[in-house]
């Protein structure tokens, strides 16, 4: 541990900075609470659920603040006492390839951080999700989500980084070799994920015949949208919020609405959102954040080629030599203030989305039925109603829903 090392200092700075800016904007977004609501959310958030979106804000932001802070700790004390250097010498001593040992030691450490994060999962969603109504998981489920959860990574993680690991060991290229590689994965994985991947997860139906089904599917035609398949999941098994989701390339577009949404939503409003899900596919939404998906990508691998480089960036962490993959361990840690600045980014990009979206279901649909059933997912999700502009920076995929129905109905 060197002070003089700017590696080392960069990396903390950084980790104790991601750290503090998230205590920030948490702080601030529970402090809002206590200002007065705009008018136009007061019609919406009745004073009880006010305070009990309070509640749960508050509930929530204990077990994500105590989890950062613990894995802060543990981070740093498995540095500063030598853990890296200690795990870089066994591991040597396996006397196994570079690539499989890369490849082993960064599944222990994404191990041991899922190990470390399990019990804030576990109050999080037995005892916070629990106690304001929205956990459905039983236990059995909780365990078996986790443990396929991991089974696929380690499945198709697994290779893929091996593959990465193959291009740094041995090609000067490898900085682009491996960013294409991640593209061209990215790009099949949006593809087989809704088809392979979350039956594995999800139970899908199809929404049984009725005025319904044939009010989406003439909605789709009359926006000339070739959906192939309406159908349920079985949301419900996990949580009482509700969620929309449409997947497909090309002619082969399958909707699925979640069966806490059909449940709650009047026909016009699960038309609304249909409306919404095809605005995404219309306006082109999921090749653009692909597309910035891939170039934060380029540019992780471009500064991470340079970090492999030096010599100074492994002594930064306490490790003689220069394992790889460990190296590739190392460079995330250092990364992450990198990650959250890109993350602003892509979440503006996202919640751009989520405006142009709404305009395009309010050409289709009106806006009345979009902004009722806006309202109606705000309160039985208890959102935060008039969140903190840096939480919404820093996390918000979608806009906060004052400003989304400001747009509705203008
Ligand atoms: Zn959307």
């Amino acid at each position: 541990m060197t002070f003089s090392n700017p590696w080392f200092i960069a990396a903390l700075v950084g980790v104790l900075g991601v750290f503090h800016v998230e205590l920030v904007a948490t702080f601030l977004n529970l402090a809002q609470f206590r200002h007065a609501l705009p008018e136009r959310l007061k019609a919406i958030f009745s004073g009880e659920t006010v305070q009990k979106a309070a509640e749960y804000a508050a509930a929530s932001s204990r077990v994500d603040l105590l989890r950062s802070a613990v894995s802060l700790a543990a981070l740093i004390a498995f540095w500063w006492g030598g853990g890296f250097d200690w795990l870089q010498r066994w591991s040597t001593a396996w006397g196994w390839g570079g690539i499989q040992t890369g490849v082993a030691v960064i599944g222990l450490l994404i191990l041991a951080q899922n190990v470390l994060s399990l019990p804030f999962d576990v109050w999080d969603t037995f005892k916070v999700e629990a106690e304001f109504g929205f956990n459905r998981m039983t236990a059995g489920t909780f365990i078996s989500d986790r443990v396929k959860g991991l089974v696929l990574s380690a499945l198709l993680g697994g290779p893929l980084l091996a593959l990465v690991l193959w291009f740094f060991q041995t090609q000067k290229l490898a900085a682009l070799y491996a960013w294409l590689t991640v593209a061209g994965f990215s790009i099949v994985m949006a593809w087989v994920a809704p088809r392979l991947l979350m039956p594995l997860f999800l139970k899908f139906k199809p929404l049984e015949n009725g005025t319904l089904r044939e009010a989406l599917l003439a909605l789709a035609a009359r926006l000339k949208f070739p959906v192939v398949d309406v159908s349920v999941v079985d949301g419900s098994r996990r949580s009482s919020k509700a969620n929309a989701f449409l997947s497909g390339f090309g002619k082969n577009k399958r909707i699925a609405l979640y069966d806490t949404l059909v449940e709650k939503h009047s026909q016009a409003e699960l038309e609304a959102i249909l409306a919404h899900e095809i605005g995404h596919h219309k306006c082109r939404h999921v090749p653009k954040q692909l597309a910035l998906g891939l170039l934060e990508t380029g540019l992780l691998f471009f500064l991470l080629h340079a970090a492999l480089q030096s010599p100074a960036f492994f002594t930064a962490f306490g490790v003689a030599g220069m394992p790889l993959g460990l190296g590739l361990v190392l460079f995330s840690i250092l990364y992450s203030p990198a990650s959250l600045l890109l993350g602003l980014v892509s979440s503006a990009s996202s919640r751009k989305h989520e405006l142009e979206a709404d305009a395009f279901a309010k050409t289709a649909c009106g806006g009345q039925p979009l902004i009722e059933g806006l309202k109606k997912l705000s309160v039985d999700h208890l959102s935060h109603p008039n969140p903190h502009p840096l939480t919404v920076w820093l996390h918000y995929s979608h806009p906060p829903v004052g400003q989304r129905l400001a747009a509705l109905e203008n």
